[in-house]
Formats: structure tokens, C-alpha cells, sequence
């Protein structure tokens, strides 16, 4: 590892032969041209052991600090004693105590106080001092004021540069310096556990807490403001506004932010037993969510029947991000009294397949769905806002076997007027452009001999230009007799070709 490249805090133990020891990496910490206490000796000399780092400490304590210093002085001796109290509130965190100093029992948080206050007291004199700097962030680190910790100034301030502030464009290093506190805060929390007898520290533990959810972060996602939510959280508050929900920030809904691997690497580490039973929760929702189909609460579609959808109702865009990482199927019903919301539902949907989906920069769907197959909508329940079905198929009543005349007779009539309505089109369809989507309505069609699929598939490729589309889908959908639904596709069938014939309606 560069020493240069590291970031500014960054500890790395020695190796765990030898002595226990423990080192700073660190770069930049002169005051005025001169070093700050012991701190910008060589890494071998870092490398100090226990009885010297509480010796050190002991000896800078006890030095009294005499207001008449001049001022470069006193601002290395604050320094030097921060750095000492530094590294020993360290010492005492990560390792256990030695006899020398463990009757003493102090408290490793107020010593590193201690720091903080002296690393402040040498920044009122010399703002830019970046060894200062440096040490007020290791103090605060050490107290668990990671963020205040993250908006040091880095090392080499630019001299126009206020002392503890960051430049305002640049969020990426903001990020960056939190990572860094966040991969130090990793180690050292992981160190503290040090399995897992060791009592959980619990304010860390509510930092980790997404705030929609009020539960540990899973799949963790920063956005640009900084802030972490669930992967699977954020895009549902998202979809009611594309603003921060902490900040209020104005977020671009369909960039999803990735999930952010340093968050991601600390939960691991000192949160695997929590994290395990966060996607233990999680699949077993997911599981679920599987077994149940999504219903679309709108209007009909006829199994093989095309149609394209724009997506903004928050729940249905829930439904598109759910349908999308799945088998991409939803279900297609409608009420009984389009109108009434609180009408009953019809008892028959059809389920449909997305081949299409864009997202839009405003967190809405375009798609363009096909008609699969009918179900039986039973079992309907409401989550998270958005109705699930259990998915049965729903066949029509068996017909006889050989088929009767007069469903044989039905099924030539259809097939005949269904090709002549196809033959009309492709005439019609260069000079009416406009046509072609009727002609795509006839490219599914289904297999010799299966007369129920041949009833939906005839009747969906006119019953749009018929004069109530609604009503005679949901008759359709709802008939359970092929020959009856023969009859209506192919009385639609000529309605068409009347219509088609007289120039109306079609453009
Ligand atoms: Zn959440
Ligand atoms: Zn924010």
C-alpha cells in the first residue's frame, strides 16, 4: 500500500508476530516547517508497543502548558499532546489493557476528548495546520463523530481553502472521506467485537438503520447528497417524489445509485449475524411475492392481444420494478362498474407478459405488454398497496370429443372471416399506415385444433373498433363456452369488415 495514496487516517496493524504494535499511515503533518511531536518519524519507529505509547502519553500529560509559549511552540506542543492521547485512546479501543495501566481504568472516549479539544485549541491559532487537522479527525473518529470526522479539510489544504470545510463541488470527495472514516470505523468496531461476546455497539448500529424501513440497511445505496437507504426502499419513496428523503435534494428517479460497496463491506463485518437475518427476511418476502401475481386494475386484455401502457401510478410502478427482476407477468382485470372504485372485481384476468420496457427520467414506465393467458383471480390481497392474485388457469368447459357440428361449423366461419379481415388489411395497410397495429394483433396466431385459443385470438383482433371495447372483453373473458365465444368473435368479425368496407373509424 502507497503511504501517499492512503487515506489520511487509515491504520494498519503490524504484523501479528513480534511485539502486538500498531502504526499510523499518514502523510503531511508539518507545523510551519518543523514536525509535530513524534508522529512524522519513520513507520519503524510508529511501530511503538504498548509501554511506550502509554509512557508517551504519560510524559506529554503531565507536561504543563505555560501560556507564555510563542505561538509556532505552542501550537506543536497541543499537537503533540493530542497526538499522544490519539494514540493511546487507540491503543486501549483495539488492544486489550496492559498491567501497567489497566489499575488506572481510563476511559479510551475521554481521552480522545482530550484530543479533540487540544487539536482545536491549535487550530484557533493556526487554522491550515494540517497535522491539526489531521488529529482533530482521528479524535473524533475515535469518539464515533464519524461525520464531523469526514469534513476535515484533507492533508495539503489549498491555501484559499477555509480551514474545515470541504470545496463545494466536490461531493465525490465528501463521499470518499466518509468511506475512508466509514472502512477505518469498520476495522476498528471489528477489532472491538472481537467475536461475538463483545456487546454490539448500539448508537453504530442505529447510524446503520435506513430511515425508511427503520431497519439495518440492506443493500445499502448512497445518493448523491450522501444518504443511505435500502436498495429496495429508496425507488418507492422515489416514486411519490424525486427528492432526498432526508434532505429534499432533487434526485433523478431512474438513476439507480449502485450499491455502495463500502457500506456494504462494513454491515459484513461487524453486522454479519444481523445481516443474515435481514436477507433471511428478505427472501422469504421475495418468496412470496413469487408465489402471487400482481393484478393491474384497469380494463381487459384478450390472451394474444398487443397493448401499450404508460406506467405513473406509484404502485403500478412498483409493480413494473417487481415484474421486471421476476418473470416480467402481471395480470390484467377490471371492476365490474368501471367508475366505482370501490366496485367488485371481476372474477377472471388475463395474465400478460412486458416485451417492452422503458423507464422514463421522471420514475414513470412505458411498456408494451401481450395477453398470455386467462386466470381465475382468487385469493386477491392487498400488498404494499398493490392487489396480488394467486394465479389459476381458467379454461373453458370441456367440449365434446369429436368436436359437434355445429362447433365445427362455428370454427370454419371464424377462420374464414378472420383471414379475409387479415387479407383486407395487408391491401389496406400501405396506404393506411395506421393499420399496422391491427395487423400485428394477428402475428400470435395460435395452433390448429385448439378452438378456445382460436376464439380469443379472432375476437382480440377487431374488438377495438368495436362500439363498447370494455364491455365486450370483459363478456369474452368472462364466457366459459368456446362455441359461444366462437359466435361473438365472428359477429365481431363481420361488424369489422362492414366497417372497414364503409372507410369509417380507420385512419
Ligand atoms: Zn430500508
Ligand atoms: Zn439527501
Amino acid at each position: 500500500m502507497n503511504a501517499n495514496s492512503s487515506p489520511f487516517w487509515f491504520r494498519i496493524p503490524c504484523p501479528p508476530s513480534g511485539r502486538d504494535r500498531s502504526r499510523t499511515l499518514h502523510s503531511g503533518s508539518g507545523v510551519g516547517g518543523s514536525t509535530a511531536g513524534s508522529i512524522d518519524s519513520t513507520d519503524d519507529e510508529d511501530c511503538l508497543d504498548h509501554t511506550t505509547i502509554f509512557r508517551d502519553f504519560r510524559r506529554v500529560m503531565r507536561e504543563s502548558l505555560s501560556a507564555d509559549l510563542p505561538s509556532g511552540e505552542r501550537i506543536a506542543a497541543l499537537c503533540a499532546r493530542a497526538e499522544q492521547q490519539v494514540r493511546f485512546s487507540h491503543l486501549l479501543l483495539t488492544q486489550a489493557p496492559k498491567s501497567e495501566y489497566s489499575v488506572l481504568a481510563p476511559d479510551p472516549s475521554e481521552i480522545a476528548e482530550g484530543a479533540v479539544h487540544d487539536a482545536e485549541a491549535a487550530l484557533k491559532l493556526a487554522p491550515t495546520c494540517a497535522a491539526a487537522q489531521r488529529l482533530r479527525a482521528e479524535a473524533l473518529e475515535l469518539v464515533r463523530r464519524y461525520e464531523e470526522a469526514a469534513h476535515v479539510a484533507p492533508p495539503h489544504p489549498a491555501p484559499a481553502r477555509e480551514q474545515g470545510t470541504l470545496c463545494p463541488s466536490s461531493a465525490a470527495s465528501s463521499v470518499s472521506l466518509a468511506a475512508s472514516s466509514l472502512a477505518s470505523a469498520a476495522a476498528a468496531v471489528a477489532d472491538m467485537r472481537g467475536g461475538d461476546s463483545t456487546p454490539l455497539p448500539q448508537d453504530l448500529l442505529s447510524d446503520l438503520e435506513c430511515p425508511l424501513c427503520l431497519k439495518l440497511l440492506y443493500r445499502p445505496v448512497t445518493t448523491p447528497c450522501g444518504h443511505s437507504f435500502c436498495q429496495a426502499c429508496l425507488p418507492r419513496c422515489l416514486d411519490h417524489t424525486s427528492r432526498c428523503p432526508t434532505c429534499r435534494t432533487p434526485m433523478n428517479a431512474t438513476h439507480a445509485p449502485a450499491i455502495s460497496i463500502t457500506l456494504q463491506s462494513l454491515l459484513e463485518r461487524c453486522f454479519a449475524k444481523e445481516l443474515a437475518e435481514r436477507a433471511r427476511e428478505e427472501q422469504e418476502e421475495r418468496v412470496a411475492l413469487e408465489s402471487r401475481m400482481p393484478l393491474f386494475v384497469m380494463s381487459y386484455l384478450l390472451p394474444g392481444e398487443h397493448l401499450s401502457l404508460n406506467i405513473f401510478e406509484p404502485r403500478y410502478r412498483l409493480m413494473v420494478r417487481r415484474c421486471m427482476q421476476g418473470s416480467r407477468r402481471f395480470a390484467m382485470t377490471s371492476r365490474r362498474h368501471p367508475g366505482r372504485a370501490s366496485d367488485e372485481l371481476c372474477s377472471a384476468a388475463c395474465e400478460v407478459e412486458i416485451t417492452e420496457c422503458v423507464a422514463q427520467p421522471d420514475g414513470r414506465f412505458g411498456i408494451h405488454v401481450v395477453g398470455r393467458r386467462r386466470l381465475r383471480l382468487q385469493g386477491v390481497q392487498d400488498i404494499d398497496g398493490l392487489l396480488y392474485t394467486t394465479p389459476s388457469d381458467l379454461r373453458d368447459g370441456a367440449t365434446s370429443e369429436p368436436p359437434s357440428p355445429e362447433l365445427r361449423a362455428r370454427v370454419a366461419e371464424v377462420e374464414r372471416r378472420a383471414q379475409a379481415w387479415i387479407d383486407r388489411l395487408q391491401e389496406l395497410v400501405e396506404s393506411k399506415p395506421g393499420l399496422r397495429a391491427l395487423l400485428d394483433a394477428a402475428s400470435d396466431r395460435p395452433e390448429p385444433g385448439d378452438h378456445e385459443a382460436l376464439s380469443f385470438w379472432a375476437a382480440g383482433l377487431v374488438v377495438r373498433l368495436s362500439d363498447n371495447p370494455a364491455r365486450y372483453r370483459r363478456e369474452i373473458m368472462e364466457m366459459e363456452s368456446t362455441l359461444e365465444r366462437l359466435t361473438l368473435a365472428s359477429s365481431l368479425l363481420f361488424a369489422a369488415q362492414k366497417k372497414i368496407m364503409g372507410g369509417c373509424c380507420i385512419s
